[in-house]
């Protein structure tokens, strides 16, 4: 996947090349860091501002004053993208962390500035996934207690991930004591008798920003959205499941485990949630609906 040669770094522009930090990095050495991944279509942001406020409100839960005005990264993310052209669909990943400087499990001088950068890639969507549906794994949530906070310590959504991978699935649904709270890198809803059940967002969840658009979406179409966790033993019944993400969009779950979602098909409701996400997003090229 092609990387755009102009990346932002702390307030300025640079070649990719030219982007190094020390091997002493707070974000490398203690996860000491919080991220955003931000989609573009059609080289314009979709959500951004969402995403800019959830990640000030993860570096404030971790004590990281991030040197930016909202508007400020707002605008630095923008130019990002004009400043490489860029015009297709794509992401923002960006990354901000305590600083370089000794090692030291406690936070450094105030002198020492955070390290900030952000770059951008292209990310065609995935409609084949999105037309047909996903199958996933279900696995144990053993991550912490502030899952909000979009931190880099991502080791067990990775081992989850790769667990799902290897066994040929998209995506690992996770839960605690039979009690769903969300996916690896996504949240995960659940559709019976017309209603859609996801957890409700305590700390144990991200509050995904397409889970926040879909909740819109869906109060405009008229479908009720239950916060309610569901359990793993509510599966077999569902008549639809899907996954929401920055990358992933609305994605239709259509086996869990070795069980079959309803007919293995994506269902109606999910069909209206994802053809209404596009609408919202204005992308006007390469259709769900219209892919073979
Ligand atoms: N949960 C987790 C653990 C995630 O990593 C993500 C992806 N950022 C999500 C949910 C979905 O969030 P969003 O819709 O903002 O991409």
């Amino acid at each position: 996947m092609a990387v755009y040669p102009i990346v932002l770094s702390q307030k300025s522009f640079a070649h990719k090349d030219k982007l190094t930090y020390p091997f002493e990095e707070r974000g490398l050495q203690f996860g000491d860091g919080v991220y955003e991944v931000i989609r573009i279509y059609n080289g314009k942001t979709h959500l951004l501002q969402e995403h800019v406020e959830r990640l000030f409100t993860s570096a404030e839960a971790i004590k990281l004053s991030l040197d930016y005005s909202l508007e400020e990264m707002i605008s630095l993310l923008e130019k990002l993208i004009t400043e490489n052209n860029m015009t297709v669909d794509g992401k923002i990943y960006l990354q901000a962390s305590r600083g370089s400087v000794t090692r030291d499990h406690v936070f450094p001088e105030e002198s020492v500035e955070p390290n900030f950068y952000a770059y951008i890639e292209d990310l065609p969507r995935n409609l084949k996934y999105l037309q047909k549906g996903v199958s996933v794994i279900t696995t144990e949530d053993i991550r912490w207690d502030l899952c909000y906070i979009k931190s880099l310590n991502l080791l067990p959504n990775v081992l989850a991930k790769q667990a799902a991978k290897e066994q040929g699935c998209f995506e690992a649904i996770l839960h605690k004591d039979r009690r769903v709270t969300e996916a690896s890198s996504s949240n995960v809803f659940l559709i019976r008798d017309g209603s859609i059940y996801t957890h409700p967002a305590t700390n144990g969840i991200l509050r995904g920003c397409v889970r926040m658009k879909v909740f819109e979406i869906a109060k405009k179409l008229n479908i009720p959205i239950v916060e309610e966790a569901f359990s793993l033993d509510d599966i077999p019944s569902a008549d639809e499941m899907f996954l929401t993400s920055t990358t992933a969009e609305v994605m239709p779950i259509v086996k869990v485990d070795e069980g079959q979602v309803k007919d293995g098909k994506p269902g109606p409701i999910t069909r209206q949630l994802q053809a209404a996400y596009e609408e919202d997003a204005h992308i006007t090229i390469n259709k769900i609906a219209e892919t073979v």
